[in-house]
């Protein structure tokens, strides 16, 4: 394995933090080409100044700060409004982490899978909104996808060197979120501190709350229908609170092939930067002794609407995935501003998603429109509440 030049785009949030600790760990296998942040761009100025990639990315307000800091002799200082594709198409780049989140990565990721890279997702946002034309586009340009979403790197995993015709089912597992054990009774009164103390993973604001309402499960099975082909039917949810078991695939003839580790982003992150060979993590094992046991439970569809309604977007297919997407960024915005309550997140995206007239086989043109659309059909039902 020769060296791998890197773009991380959102390179200060957890995912992209972790990116670069496990860059670090093999400095002659890796080399930051590329890093890009909207608004912590003293953290950037940090990462900048120890991986000294030659681009960087940040808003406008970044751009002016970091040209005073970081003399632009060996690095171009960006705007990531304008010029994450280009940062992305880089000819010398070979491997582009996604790290950012929400509907603005769509344009990089396309213009990744265009150029031919192998492309490290962590965003679900863009598959959600367009995963058939990524996956086409991949298709065409011969670029490759390897997700770091840990439940997606473990499906990626299980399929590894296996046929696809012999699939029969895949179990995506959850851990169940802030609420798995709170009654529904409970959670109109709960604060926006109390879910973001998310039990298994630590995770940026926007996914925690996903997390909590399980609609990031929800945009996990559309994810996971997109980048691996799947039949809806033949997606599973499953909750495990240990997060041990990471996803599973079962085969025609009864096998299950399972990917298990300690619950640590850099297993997948590391996977995704060195596959198809695995290196050393540094991580400690998993003890299984004192680990004793494995839980599992059916996901609760009353007690967690947004997970049926996910399925049904992606049933329903065209532009509605991409709906189900935006209104839930402007709804969770809202809950962290404290302007809406927990379950009123739900209801204003299943409003929003009953409303829209379905576009089916879009255009990117024609997702971006629906993107647009759900967003302000979304401000204008919350302001009917
Ligand atoms: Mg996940």
């Amino acid at each position: 394995m020769g060296c791998k030049n890197i773009v991380i785009l959102g390179s200060t949030g957890s995912i992209g933090i972790n990116t670069l600790k496990v860059v670090e760990r093999y400095p002659e296998r890796f080399k930051v080409v590329g890093l890009t942040a909207y608004n912590n761009f003293k953290l950037l100025e940090k990462q900048a100044k120890k991986f000294q990639p030659t681009h960087l990315g940040v808003s406008d307000k970044g751009v002016a700060y970091l040209k005073k800091k970081i003399s632009s002799g060996k690095t171009k200082i960006l705007s990531v409004n304008r010029d994450l594709e280009s940062i992305v198409s880089l000819k010398n780049v070979d491997v582009v982490v996604i790290a950012m989140r929400g509907a603005g990565a769509l344009g990089p990721f396309l213009a990744a899978v265009r150029s031919g890279k192998i492309v490290a997702p962590a965003n679900k946002e863009a598959l959600v909104m367009a995963g058939d034309i990524i996956m086409q586009e991949a298709r065409e340009h011969g670029a490759t996808i390897v997700p770091i979403d840990s439940e997606q790197s473990a499906i990626f995993q299980c399929l590894n060197g296996q046929k696809r015709s012999e699939l029969k089912k895949v179990f995506l597992t959850a851990s169940g979120g802030a609420l798995l054990n709170v009654p529904k009774s409970k959670f109109n009164g709960l604060t926006v501190g109390q879910i973001l103390s998310h039990p298994r993973w630590k995770m940026g604001k926007k996914i925690t709350v996903d997390s909590a309402t399980m609609m990031n499960k929800g945009f996990e099975v559309i994810e996971a229908q997109k980048l691996f082909n799947l039949k809806t039917d033949e997606i599973d949810v499953l909750i495990h609170p240990e997060a041990i078991i990471h996803s599973m695939v079962e085969y025609v003839d009864g096998s299950i092939i399972a990917q298990l580790g300690i619950t640590d982003m850099r297993l997948p992150i590391q996977y995704a930067l060195t596959y198809p060979d695995r290196l050393d993590s540094g991580l400690k094992s998993m003890n299984f002794v004192e680990l004793k046991k494995l839980t599992f439970k059916k996901p609760d569809y009353k007690k967690f609407p947004a997970l049926e309604l996910a399925y049904y977007a992606l049933k329903k297919g065209g532009s509605l995935p991409c709906v189900l997407n935006a209104a839930d960024e402007e709804a969770v915005e809202s809950f962290l501003e404290g302007i809406l309550n927990f379950n009123s997140i739900y209801d204003v995206v299943a409003k929003v998603v009953r409303n829209h007239k379905i576009v089916s086989s879009p255009s990117i043109k024609q997702i971006m429109d629906a993107d647009i659309w759900a967003r302000e059909e979304t401000r204008k039902v919350m302001s009917q509440l």
